[in-house]
C-alpha cells in the first residue's frame, strides 16, 4: 500500500463559478484558476501523484499551457487515475477536507462522494468527503479563498 498527501488553495473571485468535487455550488462567489478552480479535486489529484511518486498536477497540467484553460478538473482526475493504473496502481480509498468560511456544504456531500467515487472507479462507500471551517480564523475566515485536503491509499 502506498499513502499520498495532497493539498491547494485557491482565491475567491466574483463572476466565477464554484466547483468543489465537480459539483457546481450555487454561491455568490466563485474560485479563480487556469482551471475550472476546484480546489477539491486539485488536493486529491496530488495525493494520488503523491503516493504514486509521479509528482504533482503543476507539473502533469502546467497552468502555462493553454490547453487547461477552463478545464474540468473531473476529466483531469480521470487522466491521473489512468496514469496510476498505467503504473499498476489502484485507489482503494480516498479521505477530503475541504475548508471554507462559506458556503454551507453539507447539502452537496453525497453527491460530491459519488463525482469523485465514478471518477476514481471505485464504490462511494470508499470516498469520504467533508468541510469544515477555521471559525472565522485566517484566509478562509475572511472569505479570502477556499483550502482542501486530501488523503489517498493506493494499492500497488
Ligand atoms: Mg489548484
Amino acid at each position: 500500500m502506498r499513502i499520498g498527501h495532497g493539498y491547494d488553495v485557491h482565491r475567491f473571485a466574483a463572476e466565477r463559478r464554484l466547483v468543489l468535487c465537480g459539483e457546481v455550488i450555487p454561491y455568490e462567489l466563485g474560485l479563480l484558476g487556469h482551471s475550472d478552480a476546484d480546489v477539491a479535486v486539485h488536493a486529491l489529484m496530488d495525493a494520488i501523484l503523491g503516493a504514486a511518486a509521479l509528482g504533482d498536477i503543476g507539473r502533469l497540467f502546467p497552468d502555462s499551457d493553454p490547453k487547461y484553460e477552463g478545464a474540468d478538473s473531473m476529466l483531469l482526475l480521470e487522466r491521473v487515475v489512468a496514469l496510476v493504473s498505467e503504473k499498476g496502481f489502484s485507489v482503494s480509498n480516498a479521505d477530503i477536507t475541504i475548508i471554507a468560511q462559506r458556503p454551507k456544504l453539507a447539502p452537496y456531500i453525497g453527491q460530491m462522494r459519488e463525482n469523485i467515487a465514478k471518477s476514481l472507479g471505485i464504490s462511494t462507500d470508499r470516498v469520504n468527503v467533508k468541510a469544515t471551517t477555521e471559525e472565522g480564523l485566517g484566509f478562509t475566515g475572511s472569505l479570502e479563498g477556499v483550502s482542501a485536503h486530501a488523503v489517498v491509499l493506493l494499492n500497488e
